[in-house]
């Protein structure tokens, strides 16, 4: 092969220089403005909503640097962007991103005119802004998507569909503007009998169950939401009602079910998850490393002893190793490139445990300090627990890997 060849490949592990600026530009008020309020919105548990509004103005939080960095050509747009957000601290960071989730949703399987009228709703303007939910888990069925209960039933004479059920730990759930609910039309199907709905802002029925109180990222709104007869009209049906029609009948006939709408977000949207871990993870990481040079114990800095040093060297490597994959599901998903190997879920299970296990790493070389609540890595240990359980547990990504290696049925 020639270098000419090699060149024309066009491979470079570069970030271009659009996305450096980017890069920047997000991290600067990641450290100006996230991190410094994390510690006060840890404690309140609440959507930090002057934040939002920051982040508005700069036109940071909008619908336009969302799609921007989805549409960004490497893929590797909305991965750079989170993990600086993350960095400055996980929970404001979920409040600011919560609503590219649902977002995600309608862009991976609705129309045109779905995206064009729904999604500005979901993220408002400077002075009014607004969030969007994606509502998929419920109280039996979290990890097992299949065992959904929420019904979806057509009638006709209206052209309206009518939802009832309860879901679970939804992000955004019952402050959001727009709500993006999974739910069965069919239930004989299974998970390849549902479907998926945008519920209009103030529409009637739709109401916030328990909001709970978290372990960690305590600034990002987690809540029940309860469907009691929620009548949508039928253009809220996502993807259109041919479409789903065509698709059910395809199944009943015994033929393939295409791909199913909330595993088809989740795919597209793991490499975000993942890179989110790694912001919390890197946080933890450059903390640690600063301390381990300026405490000094037995007459030296405590990195110049091999225990901390080793640890650190464990952290930065994890890091870095989490990015790469990160950027490659990333790429690969961008490329329109097959998760045949999962991996997405790849990226999203190394990341996740490895933040746990470097902010874990980080309160030990903080000794007692990384122990209270002056300092921040308790609370980024917190944090970053989440990352092996939302969006698929650790268990269910391996599952999903372990699925593709052996190419059996895994359960
Ligand atoms: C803060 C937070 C925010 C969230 N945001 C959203 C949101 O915006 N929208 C939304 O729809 N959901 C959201 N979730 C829900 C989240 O996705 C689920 O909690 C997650 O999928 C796990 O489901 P579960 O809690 O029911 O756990 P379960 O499915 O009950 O799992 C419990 C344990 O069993 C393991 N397990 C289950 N099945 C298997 C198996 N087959 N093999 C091996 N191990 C298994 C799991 O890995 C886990 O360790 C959120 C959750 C939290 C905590």
């Amino acid at each position: 092969m020639t270098v000419g060849a090699a060149e024309d490949r066009g491979f470079s592990m570069d970030l271009s220089q659009d996305l450096c600026e980017m890069r920047d530009w997000v991290h600067e008020f990641a450290e100006t403005v996230i991190r410094p309020a994390g510690g006060e919105w840890d404690e309140r548990e609440q959507t930090p909503w002057p934040i939002l509004e920051q982040a508005s103005k700069i036109g940071l939080y909008s619908l336009d640097f969302f799609a921007q960095q989805w549409l960004e050509p490497s893929g590797l747009g909305i991965p750079v962007a989170f993990e600086e957000l993350f960095w400055g601290d996980a929970g404001i960071a979920l409040s600011l991103v919560g609503s590219g989730l649902a977002a995600a949703a309608v862009a991976s399987s609705g129309t045109p005119e779905q995206m064009g009228e729904w999604l500005p709703l979901m993220f408002g303007e400077t002075g009014d802004i607004k969030l969007g939910a994606f509502c998929v888990s419920e109280p039996e069925a979290g990890s097992d998507v299949a065992a959904i209960r929420t019904r979806a039933v057509y009638q006709q004479a209206t052209d309206e569909w009518v939802l009832n059920g309860t879901k679970s730990w939804v992000t955004n759930g019952g402050i959001a503007n727009v709500h993006v609910v999974v739910a069965s039309v069919d239930p004989e199907l299974g998970s390849r009998g549902q479907a998926t709905f945008i519920v209009p802002p103030g529409t009637a029925g739709l109401s916030q169950g328990q909001k709970f109180r978290k372990h960690g990222i305590r600034a990002s709104h987690t809540a029940e939401v309860v469907l009691d007869d929620v009548r949508v009209p039928g253009r809220c049906l996502v993807g259109g009602k041919d479409r789903l029609d065509s698709r059910l009948a395809r199944i009943r006939a015994g033929g393939s079910a295409g791909d199913q709408a909330a595993m088809k977000t989740f795919e597209a949207t793991r490499p975000a998850v993942a890179a989110m871990a790694i912001g919390v993870a890197r946080a933890a990481y450059e903390y640690a490393r600063d301390y381990s040079l300026s405490r000094v114990q037995f007459g030296r800095p405590i990195g110049q002893t091999e225990g901390i040093a080793f640890m650190l060297a464990d952290m930065s490597a994890s890091v870095d190793a989490a990015r790469m994959l990160t950027w490659r599901a990333a790429w690969m998903a961008r490329n329109r490139k097959p998760f045949n190997h999962a991996e997405g879920s790849m990226a999203k299970l190394v990341a996740g445990e490895a933040a746990v296990k470097v902010t874990e790493h980080a309160i030990q070389i903080l000794g007692g300090n990384g122990y209270t609540r002056e300092y921040p890595v308790e609370r980024w240990h917190r944090d970053a627990k989440i990352f092996t359980i939302f969006e698929g547990t650790s268990e269910i990504q391996r599952l999903i890997i372990g699925r593709a290696v052996t190419g059996l049925d895994v359960r």
